[in-house]
């Protein structure tokens, strides 16, 4: 990130104030702190104000004024993203909270509008309240904003079968860095009218305008989700099962998720909720659902014959079929929740990668030695989206070792994990976006060609560098 700019001048202050009240133009320590909080953890963050505007309206016109005044914006939804996209240098953060309304649901066309602070977990809602499904679904949907999501291109547990957010999206409404609006919001599910400007802000982090709205895809309401915990040997026999029942299942697999035994008993052990349901203990578990539209429950049939292959087979070493709404209920609870209790058993961190689905067993044959060579007792407990051929590689300390001298080590040893994905063509950063730690990954990694393009596209629509600054390029 560049120094940081000048201090803004009291004139300026009281002109973002009058945009948005008084009342929403936060100045003191103890106000801001709580947008300085980005997951678990608190970082440094130099904005001077935090302002919450209203409406489209009062973002423009915030954005007109930093631009006037050189000041710096740091968007803002739910302050989840765990790369550091939202930390400020100097200037304002804008928090998008209070833009919330859904300002239509059009359950003929399947989609929703809704403002850029729409809490995801609230939208679902909203969506099922019209017997509609907004398939966007991860652990972070009670506080994350749709704002963020599309922001970060967000994945979750749905990406298998209904893709990420970019895939859900049909219209944005943009606040641009020179303070005009495009509105965008169109419910089209055909338009070839030129370049698609809206996939340059879904996954833009924030560094080329501020998202306002949404026009989103709305899916029909599934009737049954048939879910199944299933414990296997190893990660080989779970591509395997993947494989099986996609194959079962087609497009009704929606979901294929990993967990490992050393991260289920980390749950068990700190939230003391209900845990693995199975019998007896396995390396790796999957948590794995057939959404189904029929009123009776037809794919049960392909969903329990599928696993009944797997076990045929050697594959699944033991299944439990969900019975219970309050059993599903706690087996996605452990799913969402599992990594948050990872932090309660020493220091942590996740790499964020993924590779093609077929190359997952070699990236953990691969992996987990490295990693253990590299810091002998290291306590791997890998999960997430292995049917996206997304893995949270998180690494958990070696016990007894200070966490310190642990986290001084995370460069070099999430450089081991990257470096393999790498090697089998895959990605340093699947989920969560660049921000800013994983700028120089992301400049060493991208090639000079398709770090040129999106230079070039910074440059062009946020010519004085205002918006979002330090994120995914480290001189920009
Ligand atoms: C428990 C947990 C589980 C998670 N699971 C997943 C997962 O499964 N899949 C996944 O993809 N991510 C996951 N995440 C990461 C995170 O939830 C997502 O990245 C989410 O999309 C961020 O949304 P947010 O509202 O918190 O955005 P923020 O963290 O506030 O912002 C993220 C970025 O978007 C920018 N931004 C925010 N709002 C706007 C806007 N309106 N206009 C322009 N820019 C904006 C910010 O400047 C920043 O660069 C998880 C996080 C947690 C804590």
């Amino acid at each position: 990130m560049q120094g940081p700019p000048t201090a803004m001048s009291e004139t300026v202050r009281q002109e973002l104030a009058g945009i948005v009240g008084d009342k929403y133009a936060l100045t003191k320590s103890q106000d801001m702190q709580p947008y300085f909080t980005e997951g678990n953890e608190r970082f440094d963050s130099q904005a001077e104000m935090v302002l919450r505007p209203g409406s489209t309206g009062e973002v423009a016109a915030i954005v007109k004024a930093c631009g006037a005044a050189s000041v710096p914006i740091v968007p803002q939804g739910g302050n989840t993203n765990f790369v550091g996209g939202t930390i400020a240098n100097g200037g304002v953060v804008v928090n998008m909270g209070r833009l919330n309304r859904v300002r239509e649901v059009d359950g003929l066309n399947f989609t929703m509008t809704a403002e850029a602070g729409c809490v995801l977990a609230d939208l679902q809602t909203a969506a099922a309240e019209h017997e509609r499904l907004f398939p966007l679904s991860l652990g972070a949907q009670g506080s994350c904003m749709i704002g963020g999501n599309l922001s970060t291109n967000a994945g979750g547990v749905g990406v298998l079968r209904y893709g990420n957010t970019r895939d859900l999206t049909l219209g944005l409404e943009v606040v641009l860095p020179n303070g005009d609006v495009w509105n965008g919001l169109r419910g089209l599910r055909k338009d070839n009218t030129g370049y698609d400007l809206k996939h340059l802000f879904i996954g833009g982090e924030g560094t080329l305008g501020i998202i306002t709205a949404a026009t989103l895809k709305l899916f029909p309401l599934p009737a049954h989700f048939h879910t199944a915990f299933v414990g296997v040997e190893e990660i080989g026999a779970a591509i395997e099962i993947f494989g099986l029942m996609r194959q079962a299942g087609g497009d009704q697999l929606t979901a294929f998720e990993l967990m490992s035994k050393a991260g289920v008993e980390c749950f068990e052990t700190h939230l003391g909720a209900p845990g693995n349901p199975l019998s007896a203990t396995y390396p790796y578990y999957l948590l794995v659902e057939m959404s189904d539209h029929s009123a009776d429950g037809a794919a049960a049939g392909a969903f329990e014959s599928g696993l009944s292959e797997a076990l045929e087979r050697g594959l699944a070493q033991d299944v439990v079929i969900t019975q219970s709404r309050q059993q599903y209920l706690e087996l996605w609870h452990m799913r969402h929740d599992l990594p948050m209790t990872y932090p309660k058993d020493g220091a942590v961190f996740g790499n964020d990668v993924s590779v093609p689905v077929s190359q997952i067993p070699a990236l953990f044959e691969r992996v987990l030695p490295a990693v253990e060579a590299a810091c002998p007792g290291i306590r791997p407990v890998p999960f997430g989206h292995i049917g996206d051929g997304n893995i949270h590689f998180s690494l958990l300390q070696p016990v007894g070792m200070a966490p310190a001298d642990y986290l001084v080590r995370r460069p070099e040893i999430a450089k081991i994990v990257t470096d393999i994905a790498r090697d089998l063509n895959g990605s340093f950063s699947a989920e969560h976006g660049i921000g800013l730690f994983k700028r120089e990954t992301f400049t060493s990694w991208k090639s000079p060609v398709e770090v040129e393009m999106m230079r070039a596209l910074k440059t062009a629509i946020d010519p004085h560098n205002l918006m979002n600054p330090g994120k995914i390029f480290a001189d920009l």
